[in-house]
């Protein structure tokens, strides 16, 4: 005796042979399923379009006027939630595993319907269906809550950190009065200490968002001069306090790109404070912007330790970070580069690293991100 999983379960048997509509329905009702039929594929779509939902559609491939596989297409433009099974003829196994990559959740093979020992199979392949459809759609849930939580936690990390920084930031000014050089001492280490901690906070976030699909670009008509000179502005601060100098050449004409100009700044960020910090003290590090073509290019370059040749392959591997004596001492997470990476190729762009692998030679990295048209 089968399972009695599809009790009060709502399915749609869409097929153009009465036999097999028929045959279903003695099958079906007395275990308490609530059965509605279709016989071609437009009265499918029409049942489909009314309000009613469904738990469950048996779908025959071969209907008179739309094919099944049409169907299906149709219905999963707007419909996630429905399991689906389809009935296809004796071993077309290559209808069936078309019908699921279009979303269809299992298949019957209509000449074993009758011979369905004790009903077992057919109830199970039913049941396995509609855990299969269930088990997407929870999937599904999961995301949009990982995507909410990913935009909670960003923002509830990052405001009081900020804060921390300001406050900070606000006592070492001397603002509220002045400072005993041991005070200014713990105030400079406890800013630097939040200044790394927001930096890894803004991370990891950065990239559980990307390696979950949820990178979001909200692209408009952004300006690459403005995006390079914003976050050269900051840059600057953390190149003076290492005594670097840091020269930034634009063009003269505006590069008008179709872009999310906040995650452009994040790229060009990247790469500046990946050069100050792997750029000694008093070394220097050039930032330029030209278009070339239809392209906006963006070089920062700088004369640091350089990258060992070896190691360029894999620079912009999620946490990978050049192992030995290279990075010992920095702070860093290894995702950086990963996240530059995913940004620009979101964009249709593309980034290159370059190094000789000499120490004081440092490293180049080239941006390209596609200019709207003219
Ligand atoms: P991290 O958080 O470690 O800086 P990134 O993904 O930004 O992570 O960079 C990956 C690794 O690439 C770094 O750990 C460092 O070894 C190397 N690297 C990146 N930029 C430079 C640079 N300008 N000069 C030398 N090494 C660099």
């Amino acid at each position: 005796m089968p399972t009695n999983a599809l009790e009060g379960k709502r399915i749609l048997s869409v097929d153009d042979s009465a036999t097999i509509r028929k045959y279903l329905r003695n099958i079906l009702a007395p275990f308490g399923v609530e059965l509605e039929e279709a016989e071609t594929g437009e009265a499918a779509l029409s049942v489909l379009e009314s309000a009613k939902s469904f738990d469950m559609i048996l779908l025959d491939l071969q209907l008179p006027d739309l094919q099944g596989m049409e169907v299906l297409r149709r219905l999963r433009e707007h419909d996630e939630d429905t399991a689906v099974v389809v009935l296809t003829g004796s071993g077309d196994i290559r209808s069936a595993s078309a019908a699921v990559k279009e979303g269809a959740d299992g298949y019957i093979e209509k000449h074993h319907l009758p011979k369905m020992d004790h009903l077992d199979d057919l109830f199970y392949a039913l049941e396995q269906s509609m855990e299969h459809r269930a088990g997407i759609v929870a999937q599904k849930q999961l995301e949009a809550l990982k995507a909410d939580f990913y935009s909670m936690v960003t923002h509830d990390l990052r405001n009081p950190t900020g804060a921390i920084m300001l406050s900070l930031d606000t006592l070492l000014k001397g603002a509220l009065g002045p400072l005993t050089s041991k005070q200014e001492q713990f105030l400079t280490i406890a800013l630097a200490a939040s200044e790394k901690l927001l930096a890894l906070i803004s991370d990891y976030l950065d990239y559980a968002q990307i390696d979950s699909g949820y990178l979001r670009l909200d692209k408009s008509g952004t300006e690459l001069r403005g995006v390079v000179e914003e976050t050269v502005k900051m840059a600057q601060l953390q190149a003076e306090a290492k005594k670097q100098t840091l020269t930034v050449e634009l063009p003269a004409d505006p590069l008008p790109a179709h872009a999310d100009g906040k995650r452009l700044q994040q790229v060009v960020e990247n790469l500046l404070s990946n050069a100050i910090k792997y750029t000694p003290e008093g070394g220097s590090i050039v930032i330029r912007l030209d278009r070339d073509n239809k392209s906006g290019v963006i070089v920062v370059s700088d004369t640091g330790r350089g990258i060992p040749q070896d190691q360029l392959p894999a620079l912009f591997a999620k946490y990978h970070r050049v192992p030995g004596q290279a990075t010992k001492g920095i702070v860093g997470t290894g995702l950086g580069l990963t996240i530059v990476k995913e940004i620009v190729e979101a964009h249709g762009g593309s980034v290159q690293a370059e190094s000789e692998g000499v120490k004081g030679k440092g490293a180049t990295f080239t941006v390209r991100i596609p200019l709207e048209a003219e």
